[in-house]
């Protein structure tokens, strides 16, 4: 399975996680926001969707970050991560989600999908933001 997910920055530089809602797989988990690719989509076309979907913004440009392969009970997924600085629109929970803003300092403290752990790993090898 093919996924996609943003690091979305505001203005202020904070990072924008999504916690997964009850239900569903890692229910509770604050996650770069994002989902599965679809058959015919490219991976950006995914991200564009699935933040439109999710968030109700439009993304600008996106920068590749890191490739995360990750097995989960069941499945095998790869995640791949963008750096996204601009985006139209105000981010809103539109499935009901929780939304919060992270300092990039404090991404280390919210507990995240296994997938998603090694995305503060290289943010923080980057050595930018942290
Ligand atoms: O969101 P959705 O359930 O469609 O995601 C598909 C799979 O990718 C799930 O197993 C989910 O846990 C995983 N995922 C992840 N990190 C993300 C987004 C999705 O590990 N940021």
């Amino acid at each position: 399975m093919h996924v996609v997910a943003a690091v979305l920055r505001d203005a202020r530089g904070r990072i924008l996680l999504a916690r997964r809602t009850a239900g569903r797989d890692l229910a509770g988990a604050w996650e770069f926001p994002g989902g599965k690719v679809e058959p015919g989509e490219t991976a950006l076309q995914a991200l564009d969707r699935e933040l439109r979907e999710e968030l109700g913004i439009r993304i600008g440009p996106a920068r590749p970050l890191v490739s995360v392969p990750q097995a989960y009970p069941g499945k095998r997924i790869v995640l791949d991560v963008y750096e996204v600085d601009q985006f139209e629109g105000t981010a809103r929970g539109l499935e009901r989600q929780a939304l919060a803003w992270a300092p990039a300092e404090k991404l280390a403290s919210y507990p995240m999908p296994p997938a998603d752990r090694p995305v503060v790993a290289a943010l923080t090898a980057a050595d930018r933001y942290l």
